[in-house]
């Protein structure tokens, strides 16, 4: 067996596994590996000084019921998977959540024929869902304006840094080392090892690697000298909260019907198992991978994405889409005004500012946004290209099918 790796001596000390990011996808992987064999080495890094620290630590915390992916897609198979073992695994921790259902509200007309459509993929993913007539969609929240509605019985909330803490005290006791402030700079392929470099000068060799960088995947694949698949576009979502004493505007998670060719899902409601609710995310882009906010700018970043096809033929595909939510940013009338096509008493002064967060969306060289989860596999490496929402909910799934893939690469010592 080779040696368990850490942080003062990744040098001289090969381990099976090393996983890059410490966000829920990296943590369930290194639990998935752990799963299928307990005797192996594995080393999590990550550049930040605690696990959790983007994507994962700025999500709106919702456990996704799978309603809306197209059957049989990676999302479909993967959220319904991931949700129902996040729920298992919330019950087993002891880590608070609730099921609490959400509400899919039409406010245009054209939603009729998507909302049939969301019932069908519902139906056929297997989610517990059910129309509300006006008047049990108006006991449900009696805040809304009425109209067609869908109660999705298989969502919830959960904390998921909770949830990230627990994974990781598993994975310490259980030997594995999690180093942070560790920023991968440099990863090289040398025979059957892969040698894993951070700016600081300290290393990782290992037999394999996996890359779970999120925002900076696609600059991982760079590392390991192969062109990525797909370039990760950031896109920031905005959040407000609703002061305290309005917080009964909502009672489920409320939700619009979302716009089918566009793979967010429009400003809604969002209860948080802390007791809050707040409203948003819009999607805009962002102009640094962790461009929190509009004045954090990475000009080398901004030059290389304006230096790619793709991102003009993104451009030319969603400019409306896109307009629309950078003046819903920018003019917070607008938001409110969006918000009342649900919750018609929503105010200006109802909302508070809250933190960000900016999701690592994947864009193919044509300028799609690519929407499904997608794996990508290098010499000694797997790379998640493409974890967006619902990652979080489905990750103890989606880490599950990362390791199988790995396993299945497995020399024929079994490592
Ligand atoms: C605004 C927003 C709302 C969302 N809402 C939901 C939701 O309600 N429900 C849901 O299921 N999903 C939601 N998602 C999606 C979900 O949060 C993500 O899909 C999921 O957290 C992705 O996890 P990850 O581990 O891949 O990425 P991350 O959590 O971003 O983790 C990647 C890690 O890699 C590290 N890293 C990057 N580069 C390096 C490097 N060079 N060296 C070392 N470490 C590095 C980073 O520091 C980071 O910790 C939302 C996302 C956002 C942004």
């Amino acid at each position: 067996m080779t040696g368990t790796g850490n942080p003062d001596g990744f040098a001289d000390d090969t381990v099976d596994v090393v996983v890059i990011g410490a966000g829920i996808i990296g943590l369930a992987t290194a639990r998935a590996l752990l799963d299928r064999r307990n005797d192996l080495s594995i080393v999590v890094v990550d550049k930040e000084g605690t696990i959790a620290g983007h994507q994962t630590g700025h999500n709106s915390g919702v456990i996704h019921s799978g309603i809306y992916y197209r059957p049989g897609s990676a999302k479909a198979e993967l959220a319904v998977e991931g949700r129902v073992r996040m729920i298992d695994f919330c019950l087993d921790r002891d880590i608070a959540h609730e099921m609490c259902g959400k509400v899919i509200l039409a406010t245009d007309p054209g939603d009729g024929a998507r909302l049939d459509e969301l019932e069908r993929r519902g139906n056929a993913n297997g989610v517990r869902l059910e129309r509300l007539s006006s008047d049990a969609l108006l006991e449900r929240e009696p805040h809304v304006r009425p109209g067609a509605a869908l109660l999705v019985h298989d969502a919830g909330i959960v904390d998921y840094v909770a949830v990230c803490q627990a994974m990781a005290a598993d994975l310490i006791e259980a030997g594995v080392s999690i180093s942070t402030e560790f920023t991968v700079s440099a990863i090289a392929t040398v025979r059957e090892f892969v040698e894993v470099a951070a700016d600081d000068g300290r290393a990782v060799r290992a037999r394999w690697l996996v890359n779970c960088a999120g925002l900076h995947s696609d600059h991982m694949v760079a590392l390991t000298g192969v062109s990525p698949p797909a370039a990760i576009m950031p896109f920031r979502g905005e959040y407000h909260h609703l002061r305290a004493e309005r917080r009964d505007l909502c009672r489920h998670l409320l939700y619009p019907v979302p716009d089918p060719d566009f793979p967010f899902l429009g400003a809604h409601f969002t209860r948080d198992i802390h007791g809050g609710v707040h409203v948003g995310p819009n999607a805009v882009p962002a102009f640094a991978r962790e461009g929190y906010r509009w004045r954090d700018i990475d000009l080398t970043e901004v030059r290389q994405l304006l230096g790619r096809r793709a991102t003009w033929r993104l451009a030319r595909r969603y400019w409306r889409t896109g307009a629309g939510e950078i003046y819903r940013s920018l003019h917070l009338p607008a938001l409110v005004k969006a918000l009342r096509e649900l919750v018609p008493e929503t105010t200006l002064d109802d909302l508070e500012p809250a933190p960000a967060g900016v999701r690592a969306q994947a864009i193919a060289p044509t300028g799609d946004l690519l929407d499904d989860f997608v794996f990508h596999d290098t010499p000694r490496a797997v790379h998640v290209v493409n974890a967006p929402s619902p990652a979080a909910t489905a990750s103890l799934a989606i880490g599950d099918r990362v390791a199988a893939r790995l396993f299945e690469r497995f020399d024929a010592d079994g490592r």
